[in-house]
C-alpha cells in the first residue's frame, strides 16, 4: 500500500499523505526526506513526529527529531544515508502496533464485517439521505463530534 501518488512523466512531482494525521507534503522532486516523513515495512507512510522512538528494551533508537541512533561501528554511513527512512521496522510504526489507524483498514474492516460490497454501501446511504450535500453535512457533524471526543480523549 503506497500513498505516493501523482507522478507526472519527465517531472518528478509527488505527494505524501500522513496515513495518522492526514498531513499532505508534495512537490516538485519531494522525497521523504523533504517531506519530513518515513514509511514503515508494511507501506505506512507517516510524519516522523509519530515515530514510536523506543525499542522493545525502552531505549531510544530514533532521536528527538527522528534520525536513527546508530553505532558508528558497525555503520556504514555513506550507504545507508536516507535508507532508513523507506525501512521502518513495524515495532516503530503506530498503525503497526495498533496505536493508530490507517482509514483504508478501517473502511475495509467496516465492510468486511458487515459484508457489504462497495456498490451496496451506496446504496443503503442513498435510501438514507436525500443527496449527497445532506451525506456530507451528517459526516461533518459526526467527524467533529469524535474528534472533541479524541481531543478529550488524550487531555
Ligand atoms: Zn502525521
Ligand atoms: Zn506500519
Amino acid at each position: 500500500m503506497k500513498y505516493r501518488v501523482g507522478f507526472v512523466s519527465n517531472s518528478s512531482s509527488s505527494s505524501f499523505v500522513c496515513v495518522i494525521c492526514g498531513e499532505e507534503h508534495s512537490g516538485m522532486d519531494v522525497g521523504l526526506e523533504e517531506a519530513e516523513m518515513v514509511e514503515c515495512d508494511n507501506g505506512h507512510i507517516f510524519c516522523v513526529e509519530h515515530l514510536i522512538k523506543k525499542n522493545e528494551q525502552g531505549e531510544e533508537v530514533y532521536s528527538e527529531y527522528g534520525e536513527p541512533i546508530t553505532n558508528e561501528d558497525d555503520e556504514d554511513e555513506d550507504e545507508d544515508y536516507g535508507e532508513w527512512r523507506y525501512h521502518i521496522p513495524p515495532a516503530h510504526c503506530p498503525v503497526c502496533q495498533f496505536q493508530a489507524a490507517d482509514d483504508n483498514d478501517i473502511m475495509w474492516y467496516y465492510l468486511i464485517t458487515n459484508n457489504l460490497t462497495k456498490k451496496e454501501w451506496a446504496t443503503m446511504i442513498k435510501n438514507l439521505h436525500e443527496n449527497y450535500e445532506s451525506f456530507n453535512q451528517w459526516l461533518k457533524a459526526g467527524r467533529d463530534k469524535l474528534n472533541k471526543k479524541s481531543k478529550e480523549a488524550t487531555k
